[in-house]
């Protein structure tokens, strides 16, 4: 056959591309192929922050293509019907995307397999494209994953890692395949005010500038709030601007304690990814139930509110929730804190945190986020299930100065270290002059509350 389509998916990118290098190996043309499927649209995944960085994505990747003679097509409607209405109009035989593994995932390329075989053309499913190491390769002898990240990332250390593949020099599309208008960010509303801009030469921009002033110092600074010493990759990671694969070998590459760190992060990556590929129940159910019975009703729901618009009264998790809104992002120091707080001093569901950071995360992730959610509740792969954290100890350790909290809570953006960590102590005019609402909770009061519940359960 002299046509293959690549069916674009969460790897929105040119370079190092297993399914696009196969594709024009094997055929003189290619259709590079977007589906905008509703069902995507109906899972949550619609929100502005990330249809503006997906627009940015789709308009990179096009001129990407256009710069090799080729150009993307985009179509709406159900992924399945789209690809073969596309395969059909090209006299497509064979059909490349990567592997991934969501439900929703593992469900498309089941149904597209099956379509496709009834119409006589084969879809060619590329590992290594979202993930470092497929899941599934990496497994314990007992189980078909593993549950603790420990001997995982032992075991994922050691695997073999292909090389990095370059960008094709042209890409060939057939004459006559139609394509829907591009997306574009500023027809999106209710975007963050700060919200980092997508694409491949971006991410490549921001690749660049990390290796080289950033990731040698990732070890000392990546849980410093204020120092903003993390790499900011995780949306080019999400849609697939960077390759995680390119990314370990640049890593190890810089080598370093730096180095290092940042390989095991991208480690947890493909962690949580064989761990939702294995259990895809795991977005919305219990990875392992403690038979919580979560808080509701009134209280439950007006602390919930406090959390997400930033005023539970402690300065820390409602800094790290401004940022979140403003930014459309926020620091893993942060999302660890915050989480740790609504599902453990306040005892709320996870589900509900985590629905809150999809409503707004660009680089929001079922399998990053929910597992993580989980992690924080323990309700997942934690392997001490009920520990807390103290917002006020992590403040003065991770925001030691109280930097981060006067950048992202102006109503505190006089105070100083100790007043800043628990400005509830200020008396008189000093309290007065601030307004900033007392805890939502006693630190106490909510520890009680959730090692009750935890007995019980
Ligand atoms: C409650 C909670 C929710 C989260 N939700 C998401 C999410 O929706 N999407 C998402 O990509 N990450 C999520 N994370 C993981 C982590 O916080 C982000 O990946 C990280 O903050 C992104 O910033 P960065 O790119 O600067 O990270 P860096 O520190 O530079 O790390 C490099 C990369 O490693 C990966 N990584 C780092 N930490 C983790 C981790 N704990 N688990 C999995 N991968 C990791 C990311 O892909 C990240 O881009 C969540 C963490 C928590 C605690």
């Amino acid at each position: 056959m002299n046509v293959s389509v690549v069916l674009f998916t969460a790897d929105l990118r040119l370079r190092d591309h297993p399914p696009l290098r196969a594709a024009g190996d094997a055929s003189r043309q290619v259709v590079p192929l977007f589906v905008r499927d509703p069902a995507v649209d109906r899972a949550g995944f619609a929100v502005p922050n990330r249809m503006a960085f997906l627009a940015d994505c789709l308009r990179d990747l096009d001129a990407g293509l256009r710069e090799r003679g080729g150009r993307l097509i985009v179509r709406s409607g159900d992924v399945v019907a789209q690809v073969c209405t596309v395969a059909a109009e090209a006299g497509a035989g064979d059909i490349h995307m990567a592997s991934d593994v969501s439900a929703y995932a593992q469900h498309r390329e089941e149904r597209l397999r099956r379509a496709l075989e009834a119409q006589g053309r084969r879809l060619h499913v590329h590992d290594t494209v979202t993930t470092v190491q497929p899941p599934g390769v990496v497994t314990p002898a007992s189980s078909d994953h593993f549950a603790v990240f420990t001997p995982y990332f032992r075991h994922w250390e050691r695997q073999a890692l292909r090389g990095v593949l370059t960008a094709p020099r042209a890409v060939r599309v057939p004459d006559g395949i139609g394509s829907e208008p591009l997306p574009s960010r500023g027809s999106v509303t209710g975007v963050s005010p700060r919200l980092a801009t997508g694409g491949e030469a971006e991410a490549r921009r921001r690749l660049a500038a990390w290796l080289r002033r950033g990731i040698d110092d990732y070890a000392d600074r990546q849980d410093v709030l204020a120092a903003d010493g993390t790499s900011r990759l995780s949306p080019h990671l999400h849609f697939g601007t960077l390759s995680p694969v390119e990314l370990v070998h640049r890593a190890r590459e810089a080598g370093g304690p730096g180095g290092e760190a940042f390989t095991r992060q991208l480690a947890w990556r493909d962690f949580h990814r064989q761990v939702l590929a294995a259990r895809p129940d795991a977005s919305t159910a219990d990875y392992r139930t403690r038979h919580d019975r979560w808080r509701s009703g009134p209280a439950a729901e007006r602390d919930l509110r406090a959390w997400q618009e930033g005023c539970t009264g402690y300065p820390l998790v409602d800094a790290a929730m401004r940022q979140l809104r403003h930014e459309g992002w926020m620091h893993n120091r942060g999302r660890l804190l915050t989480a740790f707080f609504l599902t453990k001093t306040l005892y709320v569901d996870w589900r509900a945190g985590a629905r809150h950071f999809l409503d707004l995360l660009v680089d929001g992730d079922v399998a990053n986020n929910q597992l993580n959610w989980q992690w924080a509740a323990g309700t997942g792969t934690d392997t001490r299930p009920n520990r807390v954290l103290n917002p006020v100890l992590q403040a003065r350790r991770y925001d030691p100065a109280g930097a981060y909290v006067r950048r992202w809570v102006p109503e505190l953006a006089r105070l100083r270290p100790p007043a800043v960590f628990e400005p509830w102590r200020l008396r008189g005019t000093g309290r007065a002059a601030v307004d900033y609402p007392d805890p939502v909770v006693g630190l106490a009061e909510g520890l009680a509350r959730f090692k009750e519940a935890r007995a019980r359960a």
